[in-house]
């Protein structure tokens, strides 16, 4: 399974993510995890991305194609992948396509989780994720055991473009530059629209429905 998981922030993109990954024992690989690891551990490609994550912006597509195709060389991503939130330009979608016609590949299907924008803010501003573990947990819809900690015992942080002004502006950057891959997927035939509203578990549902009817 090669996949693309895309939907705007909020749209539950990781918490499905790692829902197929469990499901068909693929490697998860999100740029944006990716992002905040390089820019923690400061390396170079962290030092270049931080402004831009901290605007709510996107990291330009020659440094984004750049860790991509790296990650997608290491072992584990032989088996299949889910990408989730990346692609996000259409430079970055036929970066991808690029990268995997040079190993003979393709993607087998790609998965958009529409969400109405209230519901975005109000899921984003909520959500509270582990930097131990990286485990994402949601104030009003999946608490903590105990608040403020994650069940590994790490204290939960608010991602700092999680706050209400940033999830505004990461939805217009979503609205200009992402949504047009949705032609482009759908152009290629690979593309399956699932509804996000409904729980985690319900999405999930939706989604293995979705995959199952694309290997038909
Ligand atoms: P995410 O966790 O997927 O919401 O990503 C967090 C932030 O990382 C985004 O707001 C961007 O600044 C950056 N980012 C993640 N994926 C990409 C991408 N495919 N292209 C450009 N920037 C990205």
């Amino acid at each position: 399974m090669r996949m693309v998981l895309m939907g705007p922030p909020g749209a539950g993109k990781g918490t499905q993510a790692a829902a197929i990954c469990r499901r068909y024992g693929v490697a998860h690989i999100s740029t944006g995890d990716m992002f905040r690891a390089a820019m923690a551990s400061g390396s170079q490609v962290g030092a270049k991305a931080k402004a831009y994550v901290d605007r709510g912006e996107l990291v330009p597509d020659d440094v984004t194609i750049g860790i991509v195709r790296e990650r997608l060389s290491q072992p584990d991503a032989t088996n299949g992948f889910v990408l989730d939130g990346f692609p996000r330009t259409v430079p970055q979608a036929l970066g991808l396509d690029e990268l995997l016609a040079g190993s003979g590949l393709k993607l087998d299907a790609v998965v958009l989780i529409e969400v109405p924008e209230a519901e975005l803010v109000r899921r984003a501003v909520g959500r509270r994720v582990c930097p131990r573990c990286n485990r994402v947990w949601h104030l009003e819809f999946n608490p903590p055991p105990e608040p403020g900690t994650c069940s590994c015992g790490g204290e939960l942080t608010l991602r700092p473009d999680d706050t209400a002004e940033t999830v505004r502006a990461r939805l217009a950057v979503y609205r200009e530059r992402t949504e047009a891959l949705k032609d482009y997927y759908a152009k290629a035939g690979i593309l399956r629209v699932v509804d996000g509203s409904g729980s985690p578990q319900e999405v999930e549902a939706l989604i293995a429905g979705a995959l199952e009817r694309c290997s038909e």
